[in-house]
């Protein structure tokens, strides 16, 4: 189905492999008039697109100044308005960490129709690539997908690490890296087991994926001392252990 004029598509482009987009992505990309792009994109995922098409990168750029959420939304808006079918990619899945919500809300108060087409988000893929499944029958019957960098701007922090502390399965913390050392510290703090095993896994999915495996308590070491940095995702759990039969 191709987009539709006045319409914007708020599409997941998956973790990073171009294999993991979503056939909907693909047709959505070979169709639109407009696509308003992040960093965090397959490489090649804009390759099918239209040659008229108009490709505007509003992504942000640790350090670089970057569009506004807001300006996003108008321009998202605007080119709707003007008969324009858009999309709007993301990396993984727009509803999970993606702002997808905000992007979404904006359009509808604007009176715009817009249409989420899931992706596949990185706390599952990453953890996959490096053999690591987020549920497993015997170590975890529960996942939890948190935020390990709070928007500063934010007033209060959302984050419980009491609740987190006993929740009863594996934790997968995005946007990580950064506060990692501050985040496990408070985690074992609230009484979560510092031998729990915990891995980084560092551009899943893509060419150069790396992976690095500790404990709680270790990790943030391990994850300084072998340079990983962003994207990455941390795992934090018994399922861990799973890597070693199954990456
Ligand atoms: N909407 C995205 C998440 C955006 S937040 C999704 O559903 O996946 C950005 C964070 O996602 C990064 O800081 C990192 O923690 C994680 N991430 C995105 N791509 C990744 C990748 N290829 N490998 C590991 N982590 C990734």
């Amino acid at each position: 189905m191709n987009a539709r004029a006045g319409v914007v598509y708020l599409v997941g482009a998956g973790p990073g492999d171009q294999g993991l987009m979503t056939a909907r992505s693909l047709d959505l990309i070979a169709s639109a008039n407009a696509i308003y792009y992040d960093r965090l994109i397959p490489p090649g995922a804009l390759d099918g697109a239209r040659e008229d098409a108009e490709l505007v990168y509003v992504g942000k750029q640790p350090g670089v100044p970057s569009v506004p959420q807001e300006e996003i939304g108008a321009r998202l808006i605007e080119a709707a308005l003007t008969g324009k079918s858009v999309v709007r990619l993301k990396g993984g899945d727009p509803f999970v960490f993606g702002r997808g919500g905000e992007e979404g809300e904006a359009l509808r108060a604007a009176g715009v129709e817009f249409e989420v087409v899931p992706g596949v988000t990185a706390g599952v893929a990453a953890s996959a690539y490096a053999g690591i499944p987020v549920t497993h029958r015997d170590d975890a019957s529960a996942v939890a997908f948190v935020t390990g960098h709070e928007d500063p701007e934010k007033e209060e922090t959302a984050l419980d690490w009491e609740a987190l502390a006993r929740f009863p399965g594996t934790l997968v913390l995005y946007m990580g890296v950064k506060r990692l050392g501050e985040n496990a510290a408070a985690l074992i703090e609230a009484g979560r087991d510092p031998d729990e095993p915990a891995a980084a896994v560092e551009r899943g999915t893509m060419a150069g994926q790396r992976t690095v495996t500790a404990t709680l308590a270790t990790l943030a070491a391990e994850v300084e001392r072998e340079g990983i940095g962003a994207p990455a995702i941390i795992v934090i759990g018994e399922v861990v252990g799973r890597r070693e039969l199954l990456s």
